[in-house]
Parts: structure tokens; sequence; C-alpha cells
């Protein structure tokens, strides 16, 4: 036993530089099931997920470079790029780092 430990926060790994982050901290792409591939920011969508940091330089390379379309195994293009580079224009430039003790307790992740 090492004390008290931060209740687990859910982690994904950023499509464009494989940085390991809180969920909270990244956002969710997702290519529908019904074909169209957006941004959603609920998290709860179906279909094929990626996660990129609130950043736009990992937009940068998800979107100019590939790696999205690869991690989504699809081509993006058309509206929906437009869309997601939109998106990506509201983002900073770098995301913040965060001080390392992060207080989680808004998010109620045990819905089911
Ligand atoms: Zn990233």
């Amino acid at each position: 036993m090492k004390g008290p430990r931060p209740r687990k926060v859910p982690q994904r790994t950023c499509v464009a530089c494989r940085t390991v982050r809180a969920k909270r901290d990244l956002v969710r792409i997702v290519r529908t099931l019904e074909g169209p591939v957006i941004v959603d920011t609920t998290g709860k969508k179906s279909g094929r997920g990626a996660y990129l940091c609130r950043q736009q330089s990992c937009w940068d390379v998800g979107l100019r470079r590939g790696a999205l379309d690869r991690a989504l195994k699809h081509s993006i293009t058309g509206e929906d790029r437009l869309a997601l580079e939109s998106f990506a224009a509201t983002l900073p430039p770098r995301l913040e780092e965060s001080p390392s003790a992060v207080t989680e307790h808004h998010l109620d992740d045990r819905r089911a």
C-alpha cells in the first residue's frame, strides 16, 4: 500500500503525438456508423473513434499528415474535413500542461 491513490482517470492516446492523457484532455473523433466523421463532444457516439489532444499542433498532424485517416481507417474528405478543421481552429495552438495533481471529481464516468 502506498497510501490513498487518486481515482483512476480514463486515459487515451493521442493518435498524432502518442501522448497518453486523461480522456477529458483529448477530443474524440468518431467515424459514425452512418458514415460521416465528426467531433464527438459527448464521447458516447458509436463507431470507430480516435483521440487528439486539445491543441492545434496535433490536429495539424492528424488532418494534414494523415494520422487521423490512418487511425480511423478512412479517408476524411470534403465537409467532414472542413468541419474538423474549423473545430481545430477553435483550439489553442498548444495545450497548457496541467499541474500533475489534478483533482477529478466533477465528472461522473460511472454511468453505463
Ligand atoms: Zn497529441
